[in-house]
């Protein structure tokens, strides 16, 4: 790991600084600890750790394993696994008896605010707008310089895609998935009125049962798919979810690696079975109650148009069996995916075209000119080169852990995955 010497001066110079302090970039800090000489700095616009607050619903669970933590996979012994805020926080004993198949996402959220804490590295508040290379980069919010460093690690998560119909202004009634317990705060809807949630995903699932747990008993749901898969969560998909598989993938040819990650995607965006087990049987017990499922299930549909029209939102469908339809409501809720958030990096420094994504080398490195001296990794956003595990809490520490083998130019982390039983082709 090199450093530059020539700095903008009265600046606070880190050796790393990490763009975003959510979980990737939080493993990042965790393993650098200890590892990673001179300082390492985190900064995120939020003004305190929050995980993903707006989606915090009651009774959300981990679609991951909590053995798969901040820093477990490679490094057990390390102070900031899961088990060590169990135990140092006191809840080791009721949060065993409680037997969790999966762990509430507030506890997740609870750890990761209890890895921000004993790090003291990150600072709050600051959003990074642009960064500029002059020997070091130079980190700006706004219009002013807030520090400079001789590396960045990007962690700056994903953010709700919008799709083309939706473009605001878009019609009115339309809100976010994120936006949803907000809209309705000191209004309560009443039974009769409409909504529709447009997204076959988690996030679209949990919207719906947030529609319900507010009361509402007209709910549509669309999802593009032709039926609203569960995720997959068998052995042999959660093999794509391992070193070895990550490093098959990165040999196939680029051409061929978006089909492959495209059939493996119900391994991560599919809803958990236990989200639908809930939905279906709110759906009948209302029925039971109240002689109507307020639920109406409606797989296999493209909104490709949407329109506002006496206090409503149109939306125009296109049916997977062929031919369109319409369908009404006074809500509508986008739970329709999200995307990278945009990179804060000067165009120059990449010399990408617009909305051009960067080439991601296999140790998480962005290819530019400057690279051999000054390094830039970037976290969740290598899907394409990467696979379907990128985005997800799986690897996290082993991605880390890629990322400080690369930066120190040695092994500081073994990543061992032996044991493979299957030969992908
Ligand atoms: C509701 C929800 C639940 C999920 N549950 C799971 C799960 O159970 N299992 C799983 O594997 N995956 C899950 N995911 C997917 C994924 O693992 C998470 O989104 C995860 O939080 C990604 O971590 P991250 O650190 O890359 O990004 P984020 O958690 O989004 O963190 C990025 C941080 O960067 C900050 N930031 C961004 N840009 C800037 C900037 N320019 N300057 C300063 N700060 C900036 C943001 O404020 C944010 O705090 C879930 C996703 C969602 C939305």
């Amino acid at each position: 790991m090199s450093t530059s010497t020539s700095r903008p001066a009265g600046l606070p110079h880190f050796a790393v600084a990490g763009i975003g302090a959510g979980p990737a970039n939080l493993s990042f800090a965790a393993l650098a600890e200890g590892t990673v000489p001179g300082a390492v700095a985190l900064f995120d616009r939020r003004g305190s750790h929050a995980w993903h607050p707006e989606l915090m619903h009651p009774g959300a669970r981990l679609q991951t394993s909590w053995v798969k933590d901040l820093v477990t996979l490679v490094d057990p012994r390390n102070r900031f696994s899961f088990l060590n805020y169990l135990v140092t926080t006191g809840r080791i004993y009721a949060f065993l008896n409680a037997q969790f198949e999966a762990i509430p996402r507030l506890e997740y959220d609870r750890y990761l605010a209890w890895a921000s804490g004993e790090l003291g590295t990150i600072r709050y508040g600051v959003d990074i707008t642009a960064i500029s290379f002059d020997g070091v980069f130079v980190l700006g919010s706004g219009d002013r310089p807030v520090a400079t460093a001789d590396h960045l690690v990007l962690g700056l998560g994903t953010r709700p895609y919008v799709p083309d119909c939706f473009e605001l202004p878009g019609p009115h009634g339309v809100l976010l998935a994120e936006e949803l317990t907000g809209h309705f705060t000191g209004c309560r809807p009443g039974p009769h009125e409409t909504a529709v949630v447009i997204g076959g995903g988690q996030t679209g699932a949990e919207a719906v049962l947030s529609l319900l747990r507010l009361g509402l008993r007209e709910i549509r749901w669309i999802g593009r798919r032709p039926w609203f898969a569960p995720m997959d969560d068998s052995p042999p998909a959660n093999d794509f979810y391992r070193p070895a598989y990550v490093r098959h993938f990165q040999s196939l040819p680029a051409h061929v690696r978006d089909s492959v990650a495209t059939n493996q995607i119900l391994t991560s965006d599919g809803v958990s079975m236990a989200t639908l087990q809930e939905l279906y049987q709110v759906n009948y017990e209302i029925r039971l109650a109240e002689g109507r499922s307020p639920v109406m299930m409606l797989p296999g549909r493209d909104v490709v148009g949407a329109v506002e029209r006496q206090g409503s939102v149109v939306l125009r469908c296109r049916r997977l069996g062929g031919g369109q339809e319409q369908h009404s409501a006074r809500h509508v809720v986008l739970a329709t995916g999200r995307r990278p958030a945009p990179l804060p990096l000067d165009p120059e420094l990449l010399d990408l075209a617009p909305g051009e994504e960067p080439v991601i080398e296999a140790d998480y490195s962005l290819r530019w000119k400057h690279g051999d001296t000054n390094r830039i990794f970037a976290q969740n956003r290598a899907q394409s080169s990467h696979g379907v595990v990128d985005p997800n809490l799986s690897l996290l520490s082993v991605r880390s852990a890629v990322i400080i083998n690369s930066l120190l130019d040695r092994s500081v982390f073994s990543i061992r995955d032996e044991q493979v039983h299957t030969l992908w082709a």
